[in-house]
């Protein structure tokens, strides 16, 4: 196969191991700075063009599309679609994953496990949103935030409401969030190939941090997760339709519930934790399913 990688850096860990693992199968591997792409919309013959020329000799793309450049970088993947390219992740499930709100709001709509969410526009409409989310101490969201930046713990009904108060005042969209306090500032990455979750890592924050974000000083181990776990992860993946992504779940009194769906998971540290060859499974799904025109939505919504 011809295979496009969407990334902005070759030099990242997931980008030289997706490269490395299609090189090692006989595939020809280019990476292309999703931004330099730009396109020609048209019916007849939609094209997209970089340094001047013309490129339509891929049979695959891999987005590894960063939170900051979804709106360009999906607009790219659409027209890759529009020429029948198979998307390792469809650009519709990419968005579905990075709205955490819509992300949410699907979960609900299909019975997953989630803690209760809230989200308000107006400040006179706060302590009635505190109260329905059971109260401090609650979790407040940046809708747009990533890493675990713009995720804050307030633990008193005063601190939530000026937080949210302020958040709001300078027009930031936040979703108000029960804090599962039993999850101990741990979490459970799933990563999902496919129909299958393929690789479990716990990622426990630092001391006296709730957030267990890697980025933030947290640390992987690798567990073994439950089948209801499990089952969770593959409807989570499913409901967002992403055939490759990171489930996170935090484990509560009342089950898995789930906090969000990576449409790009980093293989570094997946691959460190468990020892496994998670890049290898990748291009090995995509060999198997990878056809012409195989698109659930052929770019639509
Ligand atoms: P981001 O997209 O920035 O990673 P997350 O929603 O994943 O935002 O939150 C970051 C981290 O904060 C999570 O990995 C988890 O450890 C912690 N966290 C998030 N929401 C909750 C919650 N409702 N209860 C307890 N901990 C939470
Ligand atoms: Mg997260």
């Amino acid at each position: 196969m011809r295979i496009a990688i969407l990334s902005r850096n070759k030099k990242l860990y997931s980008t030289k191991r997706m490269i490395e693992a299609a090189e090692q199968r006989g595939h020809e591997v280019q990476v292309l700075d999703v931004l330099r792409c730009y396109m020609n919309i048209t019916s007849l013959k939609p094209e997209i063009h970089l340094n001047g020329q013309v490129i339509d000799n891929f049979d695959a793309v891999i987005p590894r599309i960063g939170a900051s450049v979804t709106f360009y970088g999906t607009a790219v993947l659409r027209q890759f679609e529009m020429m029948g390219v198979y998307p390792l992740n469809e650009s519709v499930a990419i968005s579905r994953s990075r709205d955490k709100l819509r992300a949410s709001q699907l979960f609900a709509r299909k019975g997953i496990g989630l803690p209760v969410t809230g989200f308000a526009n107006k400040p006179d409409d706060i302590k009635d949103l505190i109260k329905m989310v059971g109260g401090a101490p609650l979790v407040i969201k940046l809708l747009s935030g990533t890493q675990g930046i713009g995720v804050v713990l307030a633990e008193t009904q005063k601190a939530a409401e000026s937080v949210i108060e302020s958040f709001l005042g300078l027009k930031a969209s936040v979703l108000v969030q029960e804090f599962i306090k039993e999850a101990g500032g741990a979490d459970i990455r799933c990563f999902v190939v496919g129909e299958k979750v393929v690789a479990t890592m716990m990622r426990q924050g630092k001391e006296g941090e709730f957030r267990s974000n890697i980025h933030r000083g947290g640390s992987a181990k690798v567990i073994t997760i439950t089948p209801e776990e499990r089952a969770t992860a593959l409807r989570a993946a499913n409901t967002m339709g992403l055939n490759v992504c990171g489930v996170d779940i935090l484990r509560s009194s009342r089950g898995p519930l789930v906090m969000e769906v990576n449409s790009s998971p980093g293989l570094e540290g997946i691959e460190n934790a468990t020892g496994k060859d998670i890049a290898g499974t990748i291009i090995e799904f995509m060999e198997k399913n990878a056809r012409h025109g195989k698109t659930r939505t052929k770019g639509g919504r």
